[in-house]
């Protein structure tokens, strides 16, 4: 609550804000941006400098809370929506008409059933309503267009993410963006892959992450350079580029190993609050490999273990296990096939570990 408070009194005052900052709130920060009563009742073009200053003053106070500055490439990564590889910051400018268009449709049936004389539009309103559908499906796919006549208008949700899908499609094929910003966008929008962002923060379930690690999170996530020059690997040797991709697939210095106990202990310790009595590592549930079995993972002295977490129960269906695994999409053998969807690489991997 500290860090979305003092956003909001930043982006109140119109001036930067202090506060820590956690991703679960940092997620939210939209949510004061599409609340904005004004959009649904105003006609953006009636209120476009109050909006841009708006959005200008919650990127100011998002930089100085989080301490991340994003240049205008990233920044518009960030105002997409979670499920689509941002932090969920829409822009209210951007999305003023769809909400305004929106409720005037819904709400038009009522307004009737109570005024008989009620038209959406009046002879001077009418030529911004019309002016606010033609700015909305200059964003929208072709299939997509609203019909003037304000008839099957979507909900405003509907109408915004039509629009995000048509900006992420548009770098997707893009010839101007690069194969492992492709191939990023591809992996953040993943299901799942944002959910981080909405972790209740919480130092006992291990979710809470700190101040340093959450502005590389956060760098990360918008494709912003976490170094200023390429270098070497400290742990290999190899290239280490700008934004630091080797770093997830580093062979060298066991952070693959630690990445993927993180990842059982987490689910461990989630299982066990379940109460569906986890066994971490547990052994002996294979018989023993055959000496001709060279593959030595997994291996322990009493017999092989069949997964990281071993449930006695799950789903009323028996006994099942758990296994985890880490990879990353933007392997360099993995990158030119993520930038064109992102499931090959953990498809590809499941195989491996079967
Ligand atoms: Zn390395």
């Amino acid at each position: 609550m500290h860090w979305s408070i003092g956003l909001l009194r930043g982006v109140r005052r119109g001036k930067a804000c202090s506060c820590k900052a956690s991703p679960r709130q940092a997620a939210r920060i939209g949510g004061p941006t599409n609340r904005i009563g004004a959009t649904r009742v105003v006609l953006a073009d009636l209120q476009s400098k109050t909006l841009t200053a708006f959005d200008h003053d919650v990127r100011s106070a998002f930089a100085a809370a989080a301490g991340v500055h994003p240049d205008n490439d990233a920044w518009k990564r960030a105002c997409r929506k979670v499920a689509f590889g941002g932090l969920g910051l829409r822009k209210a400018s951007e999305y003023a008409d769809a909400a305004f268009i929106s409720s005037l449709s819904s709400c038009s049936e009522l307004a009737s059933s109570i005024d008989g004389a009620f038209r959406a539009g009046d002879n001077v309103s009418t030529n911004h309503v019309g002016n606010a559908i033609d700015r909305i499906n200059a964003k929208l796919p072709a299939e997509f267009q609203l019909d003037p006549s304000l008839e099957e208008i979507p909900s405003q949700k509907g109408i915004t993410t039509k629009m995000e899908r048509k900006s992420l499609d548009a770098d997707l094929l893009s010839a101007d963006v690069s194969t492992a910003m492709k191939a990023h966008l591809q992996l953040v929008s993943v299901p799942g892959s944002g959910a981080w962002l909405h972790g209740f923060p919480s130092r006992v379930a291990k979710t809470l992450i700190d101040a340093p690690l959450f502005r590389i999170a956060i760098k990360r996530r918008l494709r912003m350079p976490i170094l200023h020059e390429p270098c070497h690997c400290p742990s290999c040797g190899t290239s280490l580029d700008i934004y630091a991709d080797h770093a997830l697939v580093c062979m060298c210095g066991g952070d693959r190993t630690l990445r993927h106990n993180a990842l059982r202990d987490t689910a461990n310790w989630f299982a066990k609050t379940a109460g569906l009595n986890p066994v971490k590592e547990k052994a002996g549930l294979l018989p023993p490999r055959p000496d001709a079995d060279s593959i030595r993972e997994g291996l322990t002295t009493r017999g092989r273990r069949l997964a990281d977490i071993w449930l006695p129960q799950w789903l009323g269906n028996g006994p099942a296990p758990w296994d985890f695994a880490v990879t990353s999409g933007l392997r360099a053998d993995e990158i030119h096939v993520s930038a064109v969807g992102a499931g090959h690489c953990t498809v590809a991997y499941e195989e491996v570990k079967r």
